[in-house]
């Protein structure tokens, strides 16, 4: 099967429990095998993480349009993403908002992924290598937030860089097991509600796990 007709294939399958048609026609368009080492490209359109080198994963399809699903995008908005990985997600963002900002620890992964999004052609992501601090207060407030590690809680640090009426989608939990967690930032305080369960490689850092 080439890979546009097994893109198309996984695609409708998501399409039974993703309900957002904006997310599930950027992800129609939007080419996985690129973003993945030549190993395992074979298994692009399969619904499941790859690994991508530096012991990380690209997230697994399914999760990538419902997390997307979740921040409700509209297109005019400033997005923070934290664990930019294969730049895979970025590129589903970058279609739906305004202008991405995403960060990454490992140094070697960020460059391979602004390589990939500049062949596509993506001119509204910034990435950068990540700083101690999670997230990139520089840019801050952003309209919505999401990070694809897991953290033991909701960090602060994430919390104070969302704008008022902001949402951020991040996993939450054990090092093993989490569940997703939705938080809208309030005039005075925020809204949590929970999601799904999943399952994440760590969000490492202080706030996070050490
Ligand atoms: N969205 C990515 C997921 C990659 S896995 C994709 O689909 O390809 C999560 C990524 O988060 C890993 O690359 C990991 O290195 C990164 N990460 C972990 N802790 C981080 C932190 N504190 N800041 C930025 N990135 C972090």
């Amino acid at each position: 099967m080439d890979f546009d007709t097994a893109r198309a294939k996984l695609i409708g399958s998501l399409a039974r429990e993703i309900t957002d048609k904006r997310v599930l026609s950027v992800m129609a368009r939007v080419p996985r095998h690129v973003f993945i080492p030549p190993d395992v490209q074979v298994y692009a359109y399969e619904d499941r993480p790859l690994p991508i080198g530096g012991d990380q994963t690209i997230s697994q399809p399914y999760i990538v349009a419902l997390m997307t699903q979740y921040l409700e995008l509209t297109g005019n908005e400033k997005v923070l993403e934290i664990g930019t990985g294969s730049g895979y997600q970025t590129a589903i963002l970058a279609e739906l908002a305004r202008y991405i900002v995403s960060t990454e620890r490992i140094a070697a992964l960020a460059e391979k992924a602004r390589v990939v999004l500049d062949i596509l052609g993506y001119g509204n992501v910034e990435v950068h290598t990540a700083e101690e601090t999670l997230g990139w207060k520089s840019g801050a407030p952003y309209d919505a937030i999401i990070a694809t590690a897991g953290a033991p809680c909701v960090p602060d640090d994430l919390v104070a860089q969302l704008a008022v009426g902001g949402r951020m989608v991040i996993p939450v939990g054990s090092r093993d097991n989490q569940e997703l967690v939705k938080v809208t930032r309030l005039k005075t305080g925020t809204h949590v509600e929970h999601l799904d369960m999943c399952r994440f490689v760590p969000l490492i850092g202080k706030g996070a796990w050490e």
